[in-house]
């Protein structure tokens, strides 16, 4: 049997401009952010879009033995300021997750400004849900309405197709996992912090997230595919426990 051809997927939230400062503790900071996408480049790993990958781990397309996907999620503004001009000059693709209900919110992305950023031919826009709930503790019809809703804001907004998804804080159930195919979408990324590899599951793809506190050396590893766990199939005991917990303290709140 062949080695397993293993693909880090990175991912970040807000970038942070130089001379500003957050107290989002998922925020990274420009110059981080600018030295984690020097070492993609130095890598020479190819960066792929949400699309790029799924086809790959479909089997549609061949996998490059030197993969890597770089993702976004939420749609912060900064991305359309900060971070995509740093992508354009390294040449490097990457996939905007937009969560469509935070459009003209303090700090987020306006239509506007997402229209003129999808032009970009090496950023995908996928959609990550309308109002950002833990997708699995909500009923069937719930989840599929957050996966159409968003799909068509974004769709006849942009007027292209949007067939790539991310799961609000990675949460997702088999049943998120049919909802999403049910709406439309042949990707889907979840989060697990581990790395993805050429049989993973292209409708929940292990992502690696970047946050404050990580290290640059720690991203480098993650990079280079080590410094993460590999991903594993299926959902763990500790994360349906963690469901568990997550459903008695929304009961608790209600
Ligand atoms: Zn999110």
């Amino acid at each position: 049997m062949s080695p397993q051809t293993l693909v880090p997927v990175l991912l970040y939230h807000s970038i942070t401009p130089t001379g500003a400062e957050s107290r989002d503790p998922f925020a990274v900071s420009e110059a981080g952010f600018r030295e984690d996408m020097e070492a993609v480049q130095a890598s020479g790993r190819v960066p792929l879009t949400a699309r790029q990958l799924g086809a790959c781990l479909r089997g549609e397309q061949p996998l490059p033995e030197h993969a890597i996907a770089l993702t976004f999620d939420d749609g912060f503004a900064d991305f359309a300021d900060v971070a995509l001009p740093i992508l354009d000059k390294l040449s490097l693709s990457s996939t905007l997750f937009m969560t469509t209900g935070y459009f003209d919110q303090p700090g987020m992305l306006s239509p506007a400004a997402l229209r003129d950023i999808a032009a970009d031919a090496s950023l995908e826009i996928g959609a990550h849900s309308v109002t950002h709930p833990h997708l699995d503790l909500l009923d069937a019809s719930k989840q599929l309405k957050e996966a159409v809703d968003s799909r068509k804001h974004l769709e006849d907004l942009l007027g292209m197709t949007v067939d790539s998804f991310a799961y609000p804080h990675g949460s997702h159930s088999r049943r998120t996992r049919s909802a999403i195919a049910e709406a439309g979408y042949i990707n889907a990324h979840a989060v697990k912090n581990a790395i993805s590899h050429q049989t993973d599951d292209c409708l929940a793809v292990a992502r690696f997230t970047v946050v404050t506190d990580t290290e640059r050396e720690q991203v480098a590893r993650v990079i280079g595919a080590t410094g993460a766990p590999i991903s594993w199939k299926g959902e763990r005991l500790r994360t349906r426990g963690y469901r568990l917990a997550r459903r008695l303290m929304a009961g608790a709140r209600s």
